[in-house]
C-alpha cells in the first residue's frame, strides 16, 4: 500500500466540508421532489459521477477525490442520492457498453435525477444463481416482447427506467442466452408491486412484465452477451470505495459512545460497565481493520487497478461487521435500542430527531441484514474468495449432485421397467 494525503487532497477535503456546512439539508427530505433537488445540488457541485469522463457530466476525478467526498458525506450522515442506483450502476454500465446514442440520451438525466433507474436482475428462483433467470425477451419485428417476473427491485415503484436482464436465447447454455435491455417503466404491461420489509419501509418491489414492447435500440452491448455486462455492473456494486462505510461506522460509533455515556443502568453509566467497554474496544478495532482494508483497495485504484475478486474480501468483511456491530449495539442499549418512535433525544441514533437518514437504532439493526444478501450474499462471497482468491477447488453443488443422482435413478428405473 502506498497512500498519503497530499496538500491538494487536504485542500479538497476542506472545500467539500465547507460546501456541506453550507448546503447540507437541515431536515429529513420527505418528498421525491426534495430528494431530486438534493441530488441536483450534489451534481452541480461536482460530487456525483465524479470518476466519469467529462463529456458525460463527470469530472475524471481520481479515486482519492471520490473517496474524500464519500467520506465527508458519510461523516455528516448526508442523505443519499435518490437516483443512486442509476449513478452507481447504470451510468458506468452505459459508459462502458452503451452506444453513443444511448449515452447521449440517458447519462445526463441519470446525474441530474431527471430520470430514476432501478435494477431488474433477480427473480423468484434466480438470485445467487442469476444465470438461471427465466424472464423472456423475444424479438418480434423491431421490438423485444418481454414476459416474466422480477423481485427485490429497489426503488422500482418510483423509477422511470429499468436495467433488465432477460433471456433472449432459451436454447443456448444459460450464461450465453441473456441480454441486457433498457426498459421504460411507464410502458404498457409493466406492473410494479411494492413489498413491505422487516424494517417497516417498502423500498423493494416485485415487477411483472406482460407483453411489454421495447425497441431493439434499447439493447445494451451485443445480443446474448448480457451476462458479461452484468459482471461489470456487479463489480461496481461491490465497489472499491468503502472509505465512506468506514466514516459511517465511525459516526455511529461516536454516537453510541455519547448515548452509552448518558444512559444509566443499575445506578451507573452504561459506558462505565467493564464488559461494555471491552465490547466498545472490539467494535473500534474492527472499524480500524475495515479502514486498512479499504485503504488497500483505494491505493490499488489510485494506481489504475480495477477491483478484482479481492473486493469480495471487503464486501464480506463490512457487511458481516455491520451485522455484528448492530447486534452489540442492541445488547449495549437494551430496550432503548428497540424503540422505533418516541426515543428520548439523548438516547436516539440521530440526536436531532428532525434530521438524519439512518432513522432509529432499531431500523439500523434490521437494515444490517441487507448487506449480507445484496450484491452477492456472504456465502457467495466466501465461494468467490475460496475459488478465485485462494485457488481452492470449485464448490460442490449439492443440488446438482442430487439432480444427477435423480437422473441416474430415473434411467435405472426405466431400464428395469
Ligand atoms: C437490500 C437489497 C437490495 C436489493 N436490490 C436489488 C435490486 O435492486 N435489483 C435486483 O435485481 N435484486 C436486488 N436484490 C436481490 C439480491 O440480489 C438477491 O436477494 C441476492 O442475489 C440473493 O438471492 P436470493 O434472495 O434469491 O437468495 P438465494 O440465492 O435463494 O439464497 C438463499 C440462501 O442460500 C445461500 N446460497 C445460495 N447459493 C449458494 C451457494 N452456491 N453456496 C452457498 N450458499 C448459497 C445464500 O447465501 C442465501 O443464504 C436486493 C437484495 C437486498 C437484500
Amino acid at each position: 500500500m502506498d497512500l498519503f494525503y497530499t496538500p491538494e487532497d487536504e485542500a479538497f477535503r476542506a472545500q467539500v466540508r465547507a460546501w456541506l456546512a453550507e448546503n447540507l439539508p437541515r431536515r429529513r427530505l420527505e418528498t421525491l421532489e426534495e430528494q431530486r433537488a438534493w441530488q441536483r445540488k450534489l451534481h452541480e457541485a461536482g460530487y456525483l459521477g465524479m470518476g466519469w469522463p467529462v463529456e458525460y457530466g463527470g469530472q475524471n476525478a481520481r479515486p482519492m477525490e471520490q473517496a474524500i467526498v464519500g467520506e465527508e458525506l458519510a461523516r455528516v450522515n448526508a442523505p443519499g442520492a435518490v437516483g443512486g442506483l442509476g449513478v452507481s450502476i447504470v451510468g458506468p454500465t452505459l459508459i462502458h457498453h452503451g452506444t453513443e446514442a444511448q449515452k447521449q440520451r440517458f447519462v445526463k438525466n441519470i446525474l441530474n435525477a431527471e430520470e430514476i433507474w432501478c435494477q431488474l436482475y433477480s427473480e423468484p428462483n434466480s438470485g445467487s444463481d442469476l444465470a438461471s433467470l427465466r424472464t423472456r425477451a423475444e424479438i418480434v419485428g423491431d421490438e423485444f416482447v418481454i414476459n416474466g417476473q422480477k423481485v427485490w427491485n429497489s426503488g422500482a415503484h418510483r423509477s422511470d427506467w429499468g436495467l433488465l436482464l432477460a433471456r433472449t436465447d432459451p436454447d443456448a447454455p444459460k450464461h450465453l442466452g441473456i441480454s441486457c435491455i433498457l426498459v421504460d417503466m411507464h410502458s404498457p404491461g409493466v406492473e410494479v408491486r411494492p413489498l413491505k420489509q422487516i424494517s417497516g419501509s417498502s423500498e423493494f418491489c416485485e415487477v411483472f412484465f406482460s407483453d411489454v414492447r421495447v425497441p431493439l435500440d434499447n439493447l445494451v452491448g451485443e445480443l446474448n452477451r448480457g451476462w458479461q455486462i452484468a459482471q461489470t455492473t456487479l463489480s461496481y456494486e461491490r465497489g472499491g470505495n468503502t472509505m465512506s462505510r468506514v466514516s459511517r461506522q465511525l459516526a455511529t460509533f461516536q454516537r453510541l459512545l455519547e448515548v452509552a455515556g448518558a444512559l444509566r443502568r443499575d445506578g451507573t453509566r452504561v459506558i462505565d460497565n467493564p464488559v461494555v467497554r471491552q465490547k466498545l474496544g472490539r467494535m473500534y478495532t474492527e472499524i480500524e481493520v475495515l479502514r486498512y482494508g479499504s485503504l488497500r483497495i483505494l491505493s490499488a485504484a489510485e494506481k489504475g487497478q480495477r477491483p478484482g475478486p479481492e473486493s469480495s474480501v471487503t464486501k464480506l468483511y463490512y457487511s458481516e461487521l455491520d451485522k455484528r456491530q448492530q447486534e452489540l449495539i442492541q445488547e449495549i442499549l437494551g430496550p432503548y435500542g428497540q424503540l422505533i418512535e418516541g426515543q428520548p433525544a439523548e438516547y436516539a441514533l440521530d440526536s436531532d430527531a428532525d434530521y438524519g437518514e439512518s432513522g432509529s437504532w432499531a431500523y439500523a439493526f434490521a437494515w444490517s441484514r441487507a448487506g449480507t444478501i445484496y450484491a452477492g450474499s456472504s456465502e457467495i462471497q466466501k465461494n468467490i474468495i475460496g475459488e478465485r482468491v485462494l485457488g481452492l477447488p470449485k464448490e460442490i453443488r449439492v443440488d446438482r449432485i442430487e439432480a444427477q443422482q435423480a437422473a441416474q435413478a430415473g434411467r435405472a428405473g426405466n431400464g428395469a421397467g
